[in-house]
């Protein structure tokens, strides 16, 4: 999933949530993944009917996602950069399940986890968030200034 989209379908902090519970670190390669660098890797692809739940969802380095493409499994471009890395792909997948198994989303621990980590990666897009709520409100206060009839 692009960056973009993915800070607009999850929002900054459970997107901040999802790169938080993968410590950083790409599943595959096991890369520490620079902000600006990250990909949102749809364990099940969505192109196979995979959903944007934090059960499907783990963080990959761009590369690791480009060589993953739409394959459910580890295709050979992928397989290569794991090898290269030092790691098996079996400990990909043991990390795959590691990060599933812990529950992103509004209201969750990873979610309270991994706030300063929004804010110093997707500040702006919060910003926003508050700045569309702020207008949202004022919009209501001063519709409810106006005399009805
Ligand atoms: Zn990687």
């Amino acid at each position: 999933m692009s960056r973009w989209s993915a800070i607009n379908r999850l929002g900054p902090y459970t997107l901040a949530a999802l790169i938080w519970r993968a410590k950083k670190r790409c599943t595959w390669c096991g890369q520490e993944v620079a902000k600006g660098r990250y990909a949102i890797d749809h364990v099940v692809p969505r192109a196979l009917g995979g959903a944007d739940v934090y059960t499907n969802l783990v963080l990959a380095c761009g590369e690791c996602n480009v060589a993953r493409s739409d394959s459910p499994g580890v295709p050979p471009a992928l397989l290569a950069r794991i090898d290269a890395a030092g790691r098996t792909e079996a400990e990909c997948w043991d990390e795959v399940k590691r990060q599933l198994e812990i529950p992103v989303g509004r209201g969750t621990w990873a979610n309270t986890c991994a706030r300063i980590l929004a804010k110093q990666w997707f500040g702006n897009a919060i910003t926003k968030d508050l700045a569309n709520a702020r207008s949202y409100k004022a919009r209501v206060a001063q519709e409810q200034k106006r005399v009805p009839f």
